[in-house]
């Protein structure tokens, strides 16, 4: 099967204005050791897997306003044995963005909001998901990396935390980020000469709320190929002309969704490894009827699987998911 790429089009993060990553001075920590104290850089403060928010957009310190808070930051810093860690994430428009990483919150802050991930999305400039989204899935990685993989000795953080390498001098092993890759997709089919599309729930979700299917790809296996087993392991549906859309970092914990449509001529849903709850086929009016009395919600609006529905319904109707009046 040779999957046809598809112009990306209306996926906003796709062309959002995004950082320049400058990974060739991520080696150089005396030069971003002066970069993070520089007037004009931004810091984003991150807390227990929360970012520190102001009216509801993530908000960005500078050095002096961290030095204001915490007098001995430099030398805290400094120490590859201390929690507190920074990581470089880049340049934009000749500003220097980090993310912090705080183990105690400084009293001066508790008056500020702890946002997670999704919240803070949901307000925040295409500009700063990205930049929230690529830090949580670095901060996820040092949380969980913090011993050697290969010989269990401590790892520290190096290349301005972009890898981590093994103290024990006779192992050594730099270690590098992980990303899980994963599929997400649509199924369509045809019923009466109506086009329907698949949208399923696992049990643990927000009630009502329905999305596309996803799954982890497995060692050995094609994307294409992921996609047709999880069709069939997730709801016996066979499925063909599967095509590549675009993709998208998911850092919960450590995904790249990879999103595709596909299509099936069967009809009938068989949850076969009991991972969903409940699986549904919908024409276009059935969707919107179902979103517009408060029976069907639809996934997270900065996802690539609102994504996905989203494109299907504009190809049925013409309009967006986002012209339907929701009755929540
Ligand atoms: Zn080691």
């Amino acid at each position: 099967m040779q999957p046809a790429v598809i112009p990306l089009k209306g996926y906003a993060m796709q062309t959002a204005p995004t950082l320049n990553r400058r990974g060739e001075i991520r080696h150089d920590s005396l030069q971003i050791d002066q970069l993070f104290v520089k007037t004009t850089s931004k810091i984003l403060l991150s807390y227990k897997g929360r970012f520190l928010c102001k009216d509801h957009k993530a908000h960005y310190f500078s050095f002096e306003q961290l030095k204001a808070l915490d007098g001995h930051i430099e030398s805290s810093l400094s120490n590859n044995d201390h929690p507190l860690q920074k990581i470089y994430l880049g340049e934009y428009q000749q500003i220097h963005y980090f993310v912090l990483q705080m183990v105690e919150l400084y009293p001066a802050l508790a008056e500020m909001q702890l946002l997670d991930l999704r919240t803070a999305s949901l307000s925040a400039e295409l500009f700063d998901i990205g930049s929230l989204f690529y830090s949580q899935g670095l901060i996820n990685w040092h949380f969980d990396h913090a011993f050697c993989a290969k010989c269990g000795a401590k790892s520290e953080p190096v290349q301005s935390g972009h890898s981590r390498k093994c103290t024990n001098e006779h192992c050594a092993r730099e270690h590098f980020p992980r990303i899980e890759p994963a599929v997400i997709f649509s199924i369509v089919t045809s019923m009466d000469g109506i086009e329907k599309l698949l949208l399923a729930r696992q049990a643990n979700w927000p009630e009502k709320r329905y999305s596309v299917i996803a799954g982890f790809a497995e060692h050995g296996e094609s994307l294409e190929l992921a996609v047709a087993r999880e069709a069939m392991e997730e709801v016996g549906l066979e499925v063909s002309k599967v095509r590549y859309i675009s993709s998208q970092p998911w850092p919960f914990p450590a995904s790249l969704m990879l999103g595709f449509t596909s299509e099936t001529k069967q009809h009938d849903i068989r949850l076969v490894d009991q991972e969903l709850e409940h699986a549904q086929w919908f024409s276009a009016e059935e969707m919107k009827a179902a979103i517009e009395s408060g029976e069907l919600l639809m996934p997270f609006s900065v996802s690539i699987s609102w994504h996905l529905v989203d494109r299907w319904y504009q190809s049925q109707t013409g309009n967006s998911l986002k012209s339907i009046n929701k009755n929540e």
